[in-house]
This record gives structure tokens, C-alpha cells and sequence, in this order.
């Protein structure tokens, strides 16, 4: 992992095609063989010029034709077979580096997912990974081929005469240093527009996700400042851009054709003054002209080459982040106890600290009511528990094993962690309920759904469990989307169950149905509840009362009004708003 960081982004990009480089060799080959074979095309108009000045026979010109015509054909052929090969690689390059993201994105800590703005992610995962086509597809085969056919004609001119040569250089040499002026800006520039992009990117996710907000307050896009401002900036950059890198381009593409404005006079004198011959001095600006069509269009790479730096630095900024450590192999559980010992968290480096020194025992198969004011800390508990990151301190224990020591899978089969908002995906009911356990039959998904009370209106819908959910689960109420997650987290059948309760207040019938498909869900489970409001843990075996990231008292509801001042406040405060009901 250290040693990625150093390496140079081609040899980073280059290391994540490694499956692939046979490919990528072969359409090399392919293109310069190509290339060879487009070369036959110039010695073919430089030999007839030879034969027809000189003298020579009509089967030799006819000769020379052929030759052509096969060049002409094995160009074709060759750079077809060379294109096809590289797109094959490519695609399959970037399938590989997108499988990779998003399994990078499993075990890297969830806090880093959930504070990367959404938008960022598929920003990277799709258009940065889809930046590398140009660079992997077409620049490795046709940029090592355009280099090549220049270079091969220069050589043959130098060979014909060193003075031509020098002369049909000329253009190019001083198209490359007006072109280097404008790449050594490049990066910089492309960066800039990376970020704006982003910018942009973001705040259209949040505009987008916002959206009945804004038409609720009739409010119009132009009147969302951000998403104005930012699509603004990002207009305004490129136009910037443009207009800087214009003059340089506009310069580099008319001087670099102009071969003949020093080929032509050179020539003229050479002949005039005998020391060159007709026929070379024709050959040399025949040959001269098909020098910069391929170097104006391996320049046009130039482009891509500085991009590849900010490309392969954000996608490794996802691969090279750094992953929460699990070992391989299963650990071995003495019973289900979770014990949370001296735990302290802060979310991040920079980030204060939440917990301080949190010691809690959860016995298996009792009900836990996690409860406290808000902010106080206790969906970070539960968070912790079902592993979503380390902790910073201490140590927390299930089945006597260190949560660090149990693989991801491991923890996963255990755990069920059922939100208040547990999404759904753009699929039908059947396959939603069904990602509780991939290998479920259709009966066991129908017979969860029963158990959990879902079954009578999945029957309701359209389709029945074949109804799609839409994106997030927008086509059902939001009390059918938590039973049905219930219902997948039910499927899962893990031994240990956390419940975020949900904090809205849902009409009583959803209530109480919620209620029944929990209480089935949780049948024999070890349960960990996060209670928003009180009016559900008085039953529990054990309610914890956090306060300030601390435990301020723990017990029966009984022992906890009898010693814990704040749990009896807020027993009283709930009481209160109970008597206004
Ligand atoms: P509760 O569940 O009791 O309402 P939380 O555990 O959600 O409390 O939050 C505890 C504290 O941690 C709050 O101050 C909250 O702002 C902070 N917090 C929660 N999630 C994050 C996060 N992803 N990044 C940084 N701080 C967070």
C-alpha cells in the first residue's frame, strides 16, 4: 500500500491493468505494425517519383501500386485489430477497477462513506474511471504509433539528405515548445475543473435529493444558491480556460502543418545550387507532408496525459484509504455476550471526542433500551457494536472476541441493523426482502413476510411481491418501507438484533403493526434498542441512560426511577406528554 503512493499515476494505472497487459502489448504491436504498414504508402509515392524521373519500367510502377494497396489494406486491418484489442483490455480494466472501488468501499469504516458527499463517490467511481478509457484504449496503442510514423520519415529524410531533414523538423519542433507551453499549465488547470466539477456535482445530488423542499417552498433552481452558484463557477472555468489555452493551441495547430514554408525553399536552393536531386528534393516533400498529420494527432494526447494525474489520484484516494483490519479466518464465540469495555470514540482524528470510557454489558436474548437526549451519543454505540467503525479506546467483545478480531462476514451474519431509514433499492418487494439472505426461496421470503405482517399489503400492491419499490423505496409509505426491512432483517435470522426506533411519530395502526412485526423479528434475540421516546422500553430487561457520551445509569425502568435523576426527568417529561394526549 506504502509503495502505490509513491509510484507515478502511469505506474499506478499501468499496475491496475496488470490482468490485462497482454492485451494492451498485442495492440501495441498490432499499431506499430500498423503504422509500418502505412509507412508503405510514402516509400511507395517516393519510389514511382524515383522510377518516373529517373527512368524505370511500367512492371516496376505497377509493383509499387501493389505495394501500396497492400499497405493500404494492412493498415486498416491492423489498426482495426489493434483498436478492438485495446477496447477489450480497457473495458475490462475499468470493470476490474470499479469491482475494486466497491469492494474497497465494504471495508473502509462507514463513517468515511457516510461523510463523503454522495455525489463525490459516483463522481469517482463513475466519470474518473470512465476518464481512464481514452488514456488506456487509445492513447497506449495510437499514441506509440502516431510517435512512430513521424520519427520512421524523419529517419528516411535524414537518410535521403541531412539538410531536409533538418529543415522539415522545423514546424514541429516549434509546435512542440508553443504545445509544452499550454501542457505545463494543464494539470494544474484540470484539476481546477475536477473541483468545480465536483462542486457542481455535489450540490445537483443535494438540489436533486432536496427537490420536493424546494418545489414545496416554490422555490426555482436559480433561487437555490448553491446549485446556481455552482453551475455558474463551473461554466465560467472552463470559459476562463479556453480562452488562456486558445492562443497556444490555435498557434501549435497552425505552425506544425506549415512543413513545406521551410522544406520548400530549403530544397529550392539545394537543387538550384546542385547539390541535391530532383528526385530526392520531390521525394523529401512528399515524404514531409505525412510527417505531422500522426504528430498533431498524438499531440492531441497531450491532453489526456495530464489528466491521468487526477484521475488515478482520486480513484487511489478510495483505494490507498485506509480499511478497517479484519483477519480471514472465523473467530471462535464463547456464548453472545457483548461487553463494551472503557469504549471512547471521536469520529475522527480532528473530531472531538463522543464517548468517554462507555462500560456496558448486553446479555443475550434480553432486550437493551438504549435511551438519553438527543446527540447524546446512543446511535453511536450501536453503530460501534454493529462494527461500522473501530472504536478509538477501549474494547468491545462479542462472544468474548474483540470486534477487531472478527471478519467482516463473520460480524455481518451475527448482527441485523435495522434503521429508521433502511433502504430499499429500485427492485421488486420479493428481491428486497430477499437481500437478507441471498439464498432464500420465494416461499421463505413469503413466509418472512407473513411472519413480520407485511404479507396482506405486499398482496395489496400491484404486482404483488413482484412491485417494484423505486429508488429508496419511494413508491411505499414509510411505514410500509420498516416493515418491510424488518421483514429482510428477519430473514437474516441473526442472534443479535439493533433497532433504530424510529423518532417521527407514526399514526397508531402503523405503530402497533410495526410493533407485531418487531416483536417478531426479535423473538429469542439478543436486542439492542435505540428508544427515541420511552414509550417502549419500560418492558426492557435493561434500559442504559446516556448522557454526554457517558453512562449516567443503568437497570430495570423500576431501579432506574428509584436511583437515576435524569432517566426520572425524562419519565416525567414523557408522562407529561402523555396526559396531553
Ligand atoms: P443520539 O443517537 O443519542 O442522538 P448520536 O450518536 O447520533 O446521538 O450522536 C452523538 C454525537 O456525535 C452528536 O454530537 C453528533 O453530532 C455526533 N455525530 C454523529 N454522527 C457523526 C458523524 N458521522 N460524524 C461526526 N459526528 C457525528
Amino acid at each position: 500500500m506504502k509503495e502505490s503512493k509513491t509510484k507515478s499515476p502511469f505506474a499506478k494505472l499501468w499496475d491496475w491493468a496488470e490482468a490485462y497487459h497482454g492485451g494492451f502489448y498485442g495492440s501495441v504491436l498490432l499499431a506499430v505494425l500498423g503504422v509500418a504498414c502505412n509507412m508503405l504508402a510514402y516509400f511507395g509515392v517516393a519510389a514511382m517519383i524515383r522510377i518516373l524521373l529517373l527512368g524505370g519500367g511500367f512492371e516496376e510502377c505497377v509493383f509499387w501500386c501493389g505495394v501500396m494497396l497492400a499497405g493500404y489494406i494492412g493498415k486498416s486491418l491492423f489498426s482495426t485489430w489493434s483498436t478492438a484489442m485495446s477496447h477489450t483490455a480497457t473495458y475490462h480494466t475499468l470493470r476490474k477497477l470499479r469491482e475494486s472501488l466497491l469492494a474497497k468501499l465494504s471495508r473502509m469504516p462507514m463513517g468515511t462513506i457516510l461523510d463523503t458527499p454522495s455525489g463525490q463517490l459516483k463522481t469517482t467511481i463513475v466519470d474518473r474511471v470512465e476518464g481512464m478509457e481514452p488514456t488506456l484504449a487509445h492513447l497506449i496503442p495510437e499514441m506509440t504509433s502516431n510517435v512512430l510514423v513521424p520519427i520512421a520519415i524523419a529517419v528516411y529524410i535524414f537518410v535521403l539528405d541531412w539538410r531536409m531533414g533538418l529543415a522539415s523538423l522545423i514546424t514541429t519542433v516549434v509546435g512542440l515548445i508553443v504545445a509544452s507551453q499550454s501542457g505545463k499549465t494543464y494539470a494544474v488547470r484540470w484539476k481546477g475543473a475536477v473541483e468545480t466539477g465536483r462542486r457542481m456535482a455535489n450540490a445537483i445530488v443535494e438540489y436533486v435529493g432536496g427537490i420536493q423542499v424546494v418545489k414545496a417552498f416554490s422555490q426555482s433552481a436559480g433561487s437555490y444558491k448553491k446549485y446556481s452558484g455552482a453551475v455558474e463557477d463551473n461554466a465560467q472555468y472552463y470559459v476562463d480556460w479556453m480562452a488562456d489555452n486558445q492562443k497556444y493551441m490555435a498557434t501549435m495547430q497552425t505552425v506544425t502543418p506549415a512543413v513545406l514554408l521551410p522544406v520548400l525553399p530549403t530544397g529550392l536552393m539545394l537543387w538550384t545550387a546542385g547539390s541535391l536531386s530532383a528526385a530526392h528534393f520531390l521525394t523529401i516533400v512528399v515524404l514531409s507532408l505525412g510527417l505531422t498529420g500522426p504528430l498533431l494527432a498524438a499531440m492531441s494526447f497531450v491532453d489526456e496525459l495530464a489528466v491521468v494525474g487526477t484521475n488515478v489520484g482520486e480513484i487511489s484516494g478510495i483505494l490507498d484509504a485506509p480499511e478497517l483490519v479484519r483477519p480471514k479466518n472465523d473467530a471462535v464465540f464463547k456464548g453472545n455476550r457483548i461487553q463494551l469495555k472503557q469504549v471512547t470514540f471521536s469520529y475522527g482524528p480532528e473530531n472531538e471526542e463522543i464517548l468517554h470510557g462507555i462500560d456496558l454489558d448486553i446479555e443475550p436474548g434480553e432486550v437493551t433500551a438504549l435511551v438519553g437526549p438527543s446527540g447524546s451519543g446512543k446511535s453511536t454505540i450501536a453503530r460501534l457494536i454493529a462494527g461500522f467503525w473501530d472504536v478509538t479506546g477501549g474494547a468491545i467483545t462479542l462472544g468474548d472476541c474483540d470486534l477487531r478480531e472478527i471478519p467482516f462476514d463473520q460480524l455481518n451474519r451475527k448482527i441485523a441493523y435495522v434503521s429508521q431509514d433502511n433502504y430499499l433499492f429500485d427492485r421488486t418487494v420479493r428481491e428486497n426482502i430477499r437481500m437478507g439472505r441471498l439464498s432464500a426461496t420465494d416461499e421463505e421470503v413469503e413466509e418472512v413476510a407473513r411472519a413480520a405482517g407485511c404479507d396482506a399489503f405486499i398482496r395489496g400492491l400491484d404486482d404483488g411481491y413482484d412491485t417494484i419499490c423505486g429508488e429508496g423505496g419511494g413508491h411505499l409509505s414509510g411505514g410500509e418501507k420498516q416493515r418491510l426491512s424488518i421483514a429482510r432483517a428477519m430473514l437474516k435470522d441473526a442472534p443479535v438484533v439493533i433497532l433504530d426506533e424510529a423518532t417521527a411519530s407514526i399514526d397508531p395502526e402503523n405503530e402497533a403493526m410495526i410493533q407485531r412485526s418487531i416483536s417478531a423479528l426479535t423473538k429469542g434475540k439478543t436486542l439492542i434498542v435505540i428508544a427515541h421516546r420511552l414509550s417502549t422500553v419500560s418492558e426492557a430487561d435493561k434500559i442504559v441512560v446516556v448522557e454526554h457520551g457517558r453512562i449516567a445509569g443503568q437497570g430495570t425502568q423500576k431501579e432506574l426511577l428509584e436511583n437515576c435523576p435524569l432517566y426520572r426527568q425524562m419519565w416525567q417529561a414523557y408522562l407529561g406528554t402523555q396526559d396531553h394526549i
